[in-house]
Protein backbone atom coordinates (compact mmCIF):
# COMPACT_ATOMS: atom_id res chain seq x y z
CA UNK A 1 0.00 0.00 0.00
CA UNK A 2 1.05 3.45 -0.98
CA UNK A 3 -0.01 5.43 2.27
CA UNK A 4 1.15 2.99 4.61
CA UNK A 5 5.05 2.93 2.28
CA UNK A 6 4.98 6.67 2.71
CA UNK A 7 4.16 6.90 6.17
CA UNK A 8 7.21 4.33 7.12
CA UNK A 9 9.50 6.79 5.06
CA UNK A 10 8.32 9.47 6.87
CA UNK A 11 8.74 7.29 10.46
CA UNK A 12 12.33 5.87 8.83
CA UNK A 13 13.64 9.60 8.15
CA UNK A 14 12.31 10.70 11.78
CA UNK A 15 14.49 7.56 13.44
CA UNK A 16 10.65 6.42 15.14
CA UNK A 17 10.24 2.60 15.93
CA UNK A 18 6.85 2.19 15.91
CA UNK A 19 3.70 3.88 16.08
CA UNK A 20 0.01 4.05 17.26
CA UNK A 21 -2.27 5.40 14.97
CA UNK A 22 -5.73 5.95 16.83
CA UNK A 23 -7.31 8.97 15.16
CA UNK A 24 -10.05 7.27 12.92
CA UNK A 25 -9.51 9.39 10.28
CA UNK A 26 -5.98 8.29 9.99
CA UNK A 27 -6.66 4.67 10.40
CA UNK A 28 -9.13 4.98 7.88
CA UNK A 29 -7.09 6.76 5.35
CA UNK A 30 -4.41 4.15 5.84
CA UNK A 31 -6.31 0.77 6.07
CA UNK A 32 -9.45 1.31 4.43
CA UNK A 33 -10.95 0.33 8.00
CA UNK A 34 -14.00 2.46 8.16
CA UNK A 35 -14.89 0.75 12.13
CA UNK A 36 -15.55 2.93 14.75
CA UNK A 37 -13.05 1.14 16.93
CA UNK A 38 -9.67 -0.03 15.57
CA UNK A 39 -6.06 1.27 15.71
CA UNK A 40 -2.99 0.76 13.88
CA UNK A 41 0.16 -0.41 15.26
CA UNK A 42 2.85 0.31 12.97
CA UNK A 43 6.64 -0.88 12.12
CA UNK A 44 9.42 -0.94 9.37
CA UNK A 45 8.10 -4.83 9.21
CA UNK A 46 4.91 -5.15 11.05
CA UNK A 47 1.35 -3.11 10.27
CA UNK A 48 -1.09 -4.33 12.60
CA UNK A 49 -5.20 -3.40 12.90
CA UNK A 50 -6.02 -3.83 16.54
CA UNK A 51 -9.91 -4.34 17.09
CA UNK A 52 -12.53 -6.12 19.06
CA UNK A 53 -14.88 -9.37 17.79
CA UNK A 54 -17.38 -6.80 16.85
CA UNK A 55 -15.29 -5.83 13.66
CA UNK A 56 -12.99 -9.08 13.02
CA UNK A 57 -14.23 -9.96 9.83
CA UNK A 58 -14.61 -6.34 8.11
CA UNK A 59 -11.05 -5.48 9.31
CA UNK A 60 -9.87 -8.49 7.33
CA UNK A 61 -12.27 -7.60 4.51
CA UNK A 62 -11.31 -3.75 4.33
CA UNK A 63 -7.26 -3.89 5.72
CA UNK A 64 -6.16 -6.58 3.11
CA UNK A 65 -2.73 -4.93 3.67
CA UNK A 66 -2.79 -5.26 8.08
CA UNK A 67 -2.72 -7.76 10.03
CA UNK A 68 -5.88 -8.41 12.48
CA UNK A 69 -5.27 -8.56 16.07
CA UNK A 70 -7.97 -9.20 18.25
CA UNK A 71 -7.88 -6.84 21.69
CA UNK A 72 -9.64 -9.50 23.32
CA UNK A 73 -10.91 -6.95 26.23
CA UNK A 74 -7.50 -5.13 26.76
CA UNK A 75 -6.15 -2.97 24.04
CA UNK A 76 -3.37 -1.71 26.09
CA UNK A 77 -2.12 -5.41 27.05
CA UNK A 78 -2.19 -6.61 23.75
CA UNK A 79 -0.29 -3.11 23.07
CA UNK A 80 2.21 -3.99 24.88
CA UNK A 81 2.59 -7.56 23.90
CA UNK A 82 2.93 -6.79 20.66
CA UNK A 83 5.77 -4.30 21.20
CA UNK A 84 7.28 -6.84 23.15
CA UNK A 85 7.35 -9.15 20.28
CA UNK A 86 8.49 -7.15 17.72
CA UNK A 87 11.30 -5.73 20.49
CA UNK A 88 10.46 -1.86 19.87
CA UNK A 89 12.18 0.35 22.59
CA UNK A 90 9.78 3.35 21.55
CA UNK A 91 6.49 4.17 20.52
CA UNK A 92 5.25 7.31 18.64
CA UNK A 93 1.64 8.24 19.40
CA UNK A 94 -0.66 10.80 17.99
CA UNK A 95 -0.31 14.09 20.45
CA UNK A 96 -3.46 15.80 18.09
CA UNK A 97 -5.68 13.08 18.45
CA UNK A 98 -5.07 11.27 22.09
CA UNK A 99 -6.30 12.47 25.11
CA UNK A 100 -4.42 12.64 28.52
CA UNK A 101 -6.09 10.02 29.90
CA UNK A 102 -5.81 7.08 27.03
CA UNK A 103 -1.69 8.43 26.81
CA UNK A 104 -1.74 7.72 30.37
CA UNK A 105 -3.22 4.04 30.10
CA UNK A 106 -0.91 3.25 27.80
CA UNK A 107 2.07 4.75 29.68
CA UNK A 108 1.23 2.93 32.36
CA UNK A 109 0.51 -0.26 30.15
CA UNK A 110 3.94 -0.43 28.12
CA UNK A 111 6.45 -0.44 30.83
CA UNK A 112 9.63 0.28 30.10
CA UNK A 113 8.55 1.49 26.80
CA UNK A 114 8.96 5.82 25.62
CA UNK A 115 6.04 6.86 24.96
CA UNK A 116 6.48 9.81 21.89
CA UNK A 117 3.45 12.16 21.77
CA UNK A 118 4.47 13.65 18.46
CA UNK A 119 1.85 15.47 15.83
CA UNK A 120 0.67 12.65 13.47
CA UNK A 121 2.56 12.16 10.56
CA UNK A 122 -0.31 11.22 8.84
CA UNK A 123 -2.03 15.20 9.19
CA UNK A 124 1.30 15.73 6.31
CA UNK A 125 0.38 12.80 3.99
CA UNK A 126 -3.49 13.52 4.03
CA UNK A 127 -2.70 16.92 2.69
CA UNK A 128 -1.36 15.74 -0.79
CA UNK A 129 -4.30 14.64 -2.34
CA UNK A 130 -4.02 11.46 -5.22
CA UNK A 131 -6.30 12.08 -7.92
CA UNK A 132 -9.37 10.02 -6.91
CA UNK A 133 -9.37 12.14 -3.65
CA UNK A 134 -9.90 15.22 -5.61
CA UNK A 135 -12.12 13.97 -7.62
CA UNK A 136 -14.27 12.98 -4.63
CA UNK A 137 -13.78 16.49 -3.50
CA UNK A 138 -14.96 18.11 -6.68
CA UNK A 139 -18.03 16.43 -7.19
CA UNK A 140 -18.91 17.56 -3.66
CA UNK A 141 -17.78 20.73 -4.87
CA UNK A 142 -20.32 20.16 -8.06
CA UNK A 143 -23.20 19.81 -5.94
CA UNK A 144 -22.92 22.91 -3.43
CA UNK A 145 -22.41 25.34 -6.86
CA UNK A 146 -25.37 23.58 -8.20
CA UNK A 147 -27.22 24.16 -4.68
CA UNK A 148 -26.29 27.74 -4.68
CA UNK A 149 -27.22 28.57 -8.12
CA UNK A 150 -30.52 26.90 -6.48
CA UNK A 151 -31.25 28.52 -3.33
CA UNK A 152 -31.29 32.18 -4.57
CA UNK A 153 -34.67 31.78 -5.23
CA UNK A 154 -35.19 31.45 -2.05
CA UNK A 155 -33.61 33.90 -0.53
CA UNK A 156 -36.26 37.05 0.25
CA UNK A 157 -37.39 39.18 2.83
CA UNK A 158 -39.24 37.02 5.10
CA UNK A 159 -37.77 33.85 4.73
CA UNK A 160 -35.81 32.36 8.13
CA UNK A 161 -31.92 31.66 7.88
CA UNK A 162 -32.92 28.31 9.46
CA UNK A 163 -35.06 27.84 6.32
CA UNK A 164 -32.51 29.12 4.11
CA UNK A 165 -29.91 26.48 5.61
CA UNK A 166 -32.76 23.40 6.17
CA UNK A 167 -33.30 23.50 2.06
CA UNK A 168 -29.60 24.13 1.35
CA UNK A 169 -29.09 20.59 3.25
CA UNK A 170 -32.18 19.36 1.34
CA UNK A 171 -31.10 20.04 -2.07
CA UNK A 172 -27.35 19.03 -1.46
CA UNK A 173 -28.60 15.80 -0.46
CA UNK A 174 -30.92 15.20 -2.99
CA UNK A 175 -28.39 15.81 -5.34
CA UNK A 176 -26.07 12.81 -3.57
CA UNK A 177 -24.08 14.20 -1.12
CA UNK A 178 -24.16 11.76 2.37
CA UNK A 179 -24.26 14.76 4.80
CA UNK A 180 -22.66 18.15 5.28
CA UNK A 181 -19.21 18.77 5.88
CA UNK A 182 -20.01 20.86 8.47
CA UNK A 183 -22.64 23.06 10.27
CA UNK A 184 -23.61 25.19 7.84
CA UNK A 185 -23.46 28.78 8.39
CA UNK A 186 -26.21 31.68 7.15
CA UNK A 187 -25.88 34.82 8.83
CA UNK A 188 -28.07 37.96 7.47
CA UNK A 189 -28.35 41.67 8.29
CA UNK A 190 -25.91 42.10 11.50
CA UNK A 191 -25.40 38.36 11.71
CA UNK A 192 -23.35 38.38 9.16
CA UNK A 193 -20.58 39.96 10.77
CA UNK A 194 -20.35 37.16 12.93
CA UNK A 195 -17.60 34.85 10.67
CA UNK A 196 -19.27 32.03 12.20
CA UNK A 197 -22.79 32.39 12.57
CA UNK A 198 -25.06 29.33 12.41
CA UNK A 199 -27.94 30.26 10.57
CA UNK A 200 -30.74 31.16 13.38
CA UNK A 201 -34.51 32.12 13.11
CA UNK A 202 -33.50 35.37 12.37
CA UNK A 203 -35.97 36.83 9.23
CA UNK A 204 -33.82 38.05 6.06
CA UNK A 205 -34.73 41.56 5.50
CA UNK A 206 -34.60 43.95 3.00
CA UNK A 207 -30.89 45.31 3.05
CA UNK A 208 -29.46 42.42 4.52
CA UNK A 209 -26.27 41.37 3.34
CA UNK A 210 -26.42 37.39 3.76
CA UNK A 211 -23.52 34.65 3.95
CA UNK A 212 -23.91 31.73 3.02
CA UNK A 213 -20.97 28.99 4.35
CA UNK A 214 -21.72 25.62 3.32
CA UNK A 215 -20.70 22.39 1.79
CA UNK A 216 -21.30 18.89 1.68
CA UNK A 217 -19.93 15.02 1.60
CA UNK A 218 -18.96 13.03 -1.31
CA UNK A 219 -17.08 9.26 -1.05
CA UNK A 220 -15.77 10.76 2.45
CA UNK A 221 -14.82 14.19 0.97
CA UNK A 222 -15.78 17.00 1.84
CA UNK A 223 -16.28 20.89 -0.30
CA UNK A 224 -16.53 24.35 1.34
CA UNK A 225 -17.89 27.41 -0.41
CA UNK A 226 -18.69 30.94 0.70
CA UNK A 227 -20.78 33.31 -0.81
CA UNK A 228 -22.21 36.22 -0.06
CA UNK A 229 -25.39 37.79 -1.47
CA UNK A 230 -27.53 40.74 -0.82
CA UNK A 231 -31.28 41.49 -0.53
CA UNK A 232 -33.50 43.96 -2.55
CA UNK A 233 -30.86 46.05 -2.06
CA UNK A 234 -27.10 47.38 -1.41
CA UNK A 235 -25.58 50.48 0.29
CA UNK A 236 -22.81 52.22 -1.08
CA UNK A 237 -20.52 50.73 1.70
CA UNK A 238 -21.54 46.78 0.98
CA UNK A 239 -20.65 47.30 -2.49
CA UNK A 240 -17.51 48.72 -1.55
CA UNK A 241 -16.65 46.06 0.91
CA UNK A 242 -17.64 43.17 -1.54
CA UNK A 243 -15.39 44.82 -4.12
CA UNK A 244 -12.58 45.02 -1.41
CA UNK A 245 -12.80 41.37 -0.44
CA UNK A 246 -13.20 40.33 -4.30
CA UNK A 247 -9.88 41.90 -5.47
CA UNK A 248 -8.37 40.51 -2.17
CA UNK A 249 -9.57 37.03 -3.33
CA UNK A 250 -8.75 37.23 -6.89
CA UNK A 251 -5.07 38.52 -5.91
CA UNK A 252 -4.89 35.35 -3.45
CA UNK A 253 -6.04 33.43 -6.37
CA UNK A 254 -3.94 34.49 -9.15
CA UNK A 255 -0.42 34.52 -6.59
CA UNK A 256 -1.06 31.43 -5.08
CA UNK A 257 1.18 28.36 -6.38
CA UNK A 258 3.05 25.30 -5.15
CA UNK A 259 6.24 26.72 -2.75
CA UNK A 260 4.97 29.28 -1.14
CA UNK A 261 4.39 28.84 2.60
CA UNK A 262 1.20 29.26 4.58
CA UNK A 263 1.76 33.00 5.59
CA UNK A 264 2.83 33.91 2.33
CA UNK A 265 -0.30 32.51 0.88
CA UNK A 266 -2.31 34.27 3.42
CA UNK A 267 -0.48 37.92 3.13
CA UNK A 268 -1.30 37.75 -0.43
CA UNK A 269 -5.17 39.17 0.21
CA UNK A 270 -4.31 40.86 3.76
CA UNK A 271 -2.22 42.98 1.84
CA UNK A 272 -5.27 44.03 -0.17
CA UNK A 273 -7.19 44.81 2.91
CA UNK A 274 -5.07 46.33 4.99
CA UNK A 275 -3.86 48.91 2.29
CA UNK A 276 -7.94 49.66 1.78
CA UNK A 277 -7.48 50.02 5.73
CA UNK A 278 -9.81 47.05 6.54
CA UNK A 279 -6.82 44.49 8.29
CA UNK A 280 -8.10 44.90 11.10
CA UNK A 281 -11.53 43.27 10.51
CA UNK A 282 -10.00 40.62 8.69
CA UNK A 283 -9.74 38.98 11.73
CA UNK A 284 -9.09 34.94 10.44
CA UNK A 285 -6.43 32.89 8.00
CA UNK A 286 -7.01 33.30 4.30
CA UNK A 287 -7.59 28.93 4.06
CA UNK A 288 -7.15 25.75 5.33
CA UNK A 289 -6.93 22.54 3.65
CA UNK A 290 -9.46 20.27 3.15
CA UNK A 291 -10.18 16.99 2.46
CA UNK A 292 -11.74 13.78 4.97
CA UNK A 293 -12.30 17.00 7.40
CA UNK A 294 -13.69 20.01 6.74
CA UNK A 295 -10.39 21.87 8.49
CA UNK A 296 -6.89 19.99 7.90
CA UNK A 297 -3.19 20.86 7.00
CA UNK A 298 -1.99 22.84 5.66
CA UNK A 299 -3.31 26.48 6.94
CA UNK A 300 -2.93 29.42 4.94
CA UNK A 301 -2.83 32.30 8.54
CA UNK A 302 -0.38 34.64 9.12
CA UNK A 303 1.00 32.16 11.46
CA UNK A 304 1.52 29.08 9.18
CA UNK A 305 4.79 27.41 8.79
CA UNK A 306 3.32 24.88 6.07
CA UNK A 307 4.87 24.85 2.36
CA UNK A 308 2.02 24.54 -0.19
CA UNK A 309 2.82 21.07 -2.32
CA UNK A 310 0.80 20.37 -5.86
CA UNK A 311 -2.09 18.54 -5.00
CA UNK A 312 -2.81 20.09 -1.83
CA UNK A 313 -6.48 21.56 -2.01
CA UNK A 314 -6.84 24.31 -0.07
CA UNK A 315 -9.43 26.83 0.49
CA UNK A 316 -9.43 31.19 -0.37
CA UNK A 317 -11.83 33.08 1.80
CA UNK A 318 -11.15 36.54 2.48
CA UNK A 319 -13.75 38.30 4.70
CA UNK A 320 -14.56 41.59 6.13
CA UNK A 321 -16.40 41.46 9.59
CA UNK A 322 -18.10 45.15 10.86
CA UNK A 323 -19.20 44.41 13.87
CA UNK A 324 -22.72 45.08 14.46
CA UNK A 325 -23.17 46.43 10.72
CA UNK A 326 -22.47 43.60 7.88
CA UNK A 327 -20.00 41.10 7.03
CA UNK A 328 -18.37 39.65 3.34
CA UNK A 329 -16.82 36.50 2.94
CA UNK A 330 -16.19 35.24 -0.81
CA UNK A 331 -14.28 31.14 -0.08
CA UNK A 332 -13.31 29.05 -2.81
CA UNK A 333 -12.02 25.55 -2.85
CA UNK A 334 -8.68 25.40 -5.04
CA UNK A 335 -6.12 22.68 -6.19
CA UNK A 336 -2.82 24.01 -5.82
CA UNK A 337 -0.50 23.43 -8.69
CA UNK A 338 3.03 23.71 -9.73
CA UNK A 339 2.73 27.32 -11.16
CA UNK A 340 -0.30 28.13 -10.00
CA UNK A 341 -3.81 26.82 -8.87
CA UNK A 342 -6.67 25.20 -10.15
CA UNK A 343 -10.15 26.56 -8.95
CA UNK A 344 -12.87 23.92 -7.70
CA UNK A 345 -15.38 26.65 -7.57
CA UNK A 346 -17.56 27.37 -10.31
CA UNK A 347 -20.11 29.72 -8.97
CA UNK A 348 -20.48 33.53 -10.02
CA UNK A 349 -18.88 36.37 -7.87
CA UNK A 350 -20.66 38.93 -9.56
CA UNK A 351 -21.83 41.01 -6.94
CA UNK A 352 -25.70 39.47 -6.50
CA UNK A 353 -28.65 41.34 -5.65
CA UNK A 354 -31.80 39.38 -4.82
ZN1 LIG B 1 -16.45 27.65 4.43
ZN1 LIG C 1 -13.48 27.25 4.88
Amino acid sequence: MERLAALRQQLQAENREAILITNPINVAYLSGFTGTAGMLFITEDKAALMTDFRYLEQAAQQAPAYEVVDVAGDSWKRLAELLHTVGCSMLAVEADHLTVDTYNKINAAVDGITVQPIISPVVRLRAVKSAAEIAAIESAQKIADEAFTEILSIIKPGVRERDIALELEFIMRKKGASGLSFTMIVGSGSRSALPHGVASDKVVAAGDAVVLDFGCIVDGYCSDMTRTVFVSKVSDKQRRIYEFVLEAQQTALAGLRAGMSGREGDALARDVLVKAGLGDYFGHGLGHGVGREIHEAPRLSVSSQDTLQPKMVVTVEPGVYLPGEFGVRIEDMVVVEENGIRNLTASTKELICL
